[in-house]
């Protein structure tokens, strides 16, 4: 039977990141892709126009419906919009007990406009990182999520505990944001710690990175991979998603076509 996926997220009309990077991404992977969506942005690649979320009974009302009909064998969250948004979520999470969660943790798009409230970090914290398999923030996400500032390699390592101690059973801290010859992201659980290298690709289409990165570790997690093993797949996923970038647009064009 074909593996079912869930991603609950923002909707990009611009195609190369949230909800349709995602399930273009669960689709080249050989999953079947559900969603819910949270918000819909007026989105293109030069940037983010407008948004305005959905309400959190329908956002219920669709993590319900997936929920009742599916057999759900791994989720990702992307852009959860505010607190009452990562409430009904989080509820939805364990009501149908989804399990193998991704969350990454958007907050802002790379033109800046913002993704999640600020008001909103403690209810992603608290209500559900705990839940969650893997947390794969960015260093500047990572930064907001546990008040420190990122330079070091030794300030990543405590980043990354100080996740764990959220509850999240593992965290990839992606190294994408930071200076150097390659893109080093740091995978730890509570028993092992790797890093993950690849060269870096200089690229200005990099849209949607992120979300697709985070689709394609939770499409392998459903079929049955160890969150070490997803990770490396991801990673070469993406690696090669960015090497193929698409130079549509008048901005940053999208990474999630596949030639
Ligand atoms: N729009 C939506 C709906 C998203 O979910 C995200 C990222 O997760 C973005 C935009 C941001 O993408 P980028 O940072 O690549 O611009």
């Amino acid at each position: 039977m074909r593996m079912q996926v869930l991603t609950i997220a923002g909707s990009d009309s611009g195609g190369g990141a949230g909800i349709q990077a995602d399930l273009k991404t669960f689709q080249e992977l050989g999953v079947f892709g559900t969603s819910v969506v949270t918000a819909v942005t007026a989105q293109n690649t030069c940037g983010v126009h407008g948004v305005e979320a959905v309400s959190p009974e329908l956002v219920t009302q669709q993590l319900d419906a997936i929920g009742s009909d599916f057999s759900i064998a791994s989720c990702k969250t992307g852009m959860l919009f505010d607190a009452a948004r990562i409430e009904v979520v989080a509820a939805g999470v364990r009501r149908h007990a989804f399990h193998r969660l991704v969350v990454d943790p958007v907050m802002i798009a790379k033109g800046g406009a913002s993704l999640l409230q600020d008001t909103a970090v403690d209810a992603l914290k608290t209500s559900l990182l705990p839940l969650a398999t893997v947390v794969t923030p960015n260093v500047p996400e990572a930064e907001v999520l546990t008040g420190m500032t990122i330079r070091t390699f030794e300030d990543r390592i405590e980043a990354a505990q100080r996740m764990l101690a959220y509850g999240v059973r593992a965290v990839v801290l992606k190294g994408g944001h930071l200076e150097g010859e390659s893109a080093d992201d740091l995978v730890m659980t509570k028993s092992e710690t790797f890093i993950l290298s690849a060269p870096r690709i200089q690229t200005s289409d990099t849209h949607g990175t992120g979300c697709t990165f985070s689709a394609a570790l939770t499409a392998e997690l459903a079929k049955g991979r160890s969150i070490l093993a997803a990770t490396v797949t991801a990673k070469r996923f993406i690696q090669s998603a960015i090497t193929h970038g698409l130079d549509i647009g008048a901005g940053h064009g999208p990474t999630n076509h596949w030639a």
